[in-house]
């Protein structure tokens, strides 16, 4: 079941936006089990679009079109997918209707020009779009499948997932394999030792294991090809638990959980709360932290306490530690993590401080250097890292994700209250 992807956009070509629309299929097939061969990319141009489409006509049983249903004279894929495959377009009135709706609910009169977005090659059907303007196309035609999609993501996606995927699966029921992933998250080890203690489970077929390095984290892919979906889980399943047996203290997460959750997770089953100081994050951490929904419950605030006078003035940091060890030292991480503790009232105080660069660094204290800390009633503790490239942004992201994981190992080890 081979698919092409055609991206229609003079923007793509100049490097304007990035091809999100393609990366996102890209994913979606593989998960179908539909084979993507190739993306071609084209202008906004009929003549180059029309010779893409016939080239992908003669490889591909499944042609899939993003972008160019605008209703601007540039937007013209329709256009050229009725001229290719030799048909008129004509006035579809319920999409017409969808279209005078659209724009009665956002409050503005229709231009006559989104008129023509209601236009459909005959033999298509018309897949809604409740986020936009313009529908999307389904057209089978001598055994080919070819699918038309808005350029816009937060248009594209729901229309694939809504309107696309359930007519693959009643088209291809029986051929389709049954694939499914699942996601393990990792962190305080590095790529390749995590690779090295699951190598025999990295090189078997099915399920398999991927190891993926993210920024702030490592990731093990788990997928399985079966026929029912509950093989498929009892595959995943036996692959996790190996895997864990591992690894089973570096994995904080499974699927699209966040450290944040996770953290926010924990402090809440067990009654805590928490609050930040952070130097090198600018706040990172207290952001991270609120944008878990019910945060509100153990997170107390925060300090941005980026110059060594609010060290000391807001979180109580000894003048004599920061001349003794410097800033960036454990001494002062911990020192912040304790003050900031007692003075919100917090259980747990986390505290960053570290050397983002690019400058500022020396030979004992080089860009990356970054030290977190975690202090409650009974200890503190820190943690050192050395991250080594990256730029700016990039470390100040590690840096906020060991924070946080070091307030998940602190939590983890208590009892639920
Ligand atoms: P519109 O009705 O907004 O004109 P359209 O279907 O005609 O939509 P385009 O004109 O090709 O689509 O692109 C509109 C916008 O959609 C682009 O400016 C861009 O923001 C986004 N877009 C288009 N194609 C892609 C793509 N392949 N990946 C990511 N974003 C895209
Ligand atoms: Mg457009």
């Amino acid at each position: 079941m081979e698919a092409e992807i055609i991206s229609v956009g003079t923007e793509l070509l100049l490097g304007q936006i990035a091809n999100t629309d393609a990366q996102y299929l890209g994913v979606r097939l593989a998960e179908l089990g539909i084979d993507l061969h190739r993306v071609v990319t084209v202008g906004d141009n009929a003549k180059r679009l029309h010779s893409a489409l016939e080239a992908a006509w003669g490889r591909a049983r499944i042609i899939i079109l993003t972008g160019g249903l605008g209703p601007t004279q540039d937007d013209l894929t329709k256009e050229t997918v009725a001229a290719f495959l030799g048909v008129d377009l004509v006035m579809d009135e319920e999409s017409l209707n969808d279209i005078k709706g659209y724009f009665e609910r956002v409050g503005r009169p229709m231009p006559p020009a989104n008129a023509k977005q209601a236009l459909m090659p005959t033999g298509g059907e018309a897949l809604p779009n409740p986020n936009g303007t313009a529908p999307g196309v389904w057209v089978e035609k001598d055994g080919h499948i070819l699918v038309v999609l808005p350029g816009p993501p937060f248009e594209m996606k729901p229309m694939f997932e809504n309107d696309v995927v359930p007519r693959f699966h009643a088209r291809f029921r029986s051929k389709l394999p049954l694939i499914k992933s699942r996601v393990l998250k990792l962190y305080g080890i590095g790529e390749s030792h995590a690779e090295q203690l699951v190598s025999d489970l990295v090189q078997q077929s099915n399920p398999t294991l991927a190891p993926y390095a993210k920024e702030t984290e490592i990731q093990f892919r788990l997928t399985a090809k079966t026929e029912t979906e509950e093989e498929a889980e009892k595959l995943l399943d036996e692959l996790e638990a190996k895997g864990r047996e591992r690894l089973g203290e570096y994995v904080f997460a499974v699927d699209n959980e966040t450290m944040q959750e996770v953290v926010g997770r924990h402090l809440s089953d067990r009654g805590l709360t928490v609050a930040t100081a952070e130097s090198c994050t600018g706040g990172l951490v207290a952001d991270w932290l609120t944008d878990v929904p019910g945060s509100t419950k153990y997170f107390r605030g925060g300090v941005v306490a980026y110059s060594e006078a609010v060290k000391e003035k807001v979180l109580g940091v000894r003048r004599s530690l920061l001349a003794q060890f410097g800033t960036v030292s454990s001494e002062v991480a911990e020192a912040m993590a304790q003050g900031v503790r007692i003075l919100t009232g917090a259980d747990l105080g986390v505290a960053v401080t570290g050397l983002a660069g690019p400058d500022g660094g020396t030979v004992e204290k080089p860009v990356g250097l970054v030290y977190v800390a975690v202090s409650s009633t009974t200890a503190t503790k820190s943690e050192r890292y050395q991250w080594r490239g990256g730029g700016r942004q990039v470390i100040k992201r590690r840096a906020a994700q060991a924070a946080l994981n070091l307030v998940r190992k602190e939590v983890v080890g208590r009892g639920i209250s």
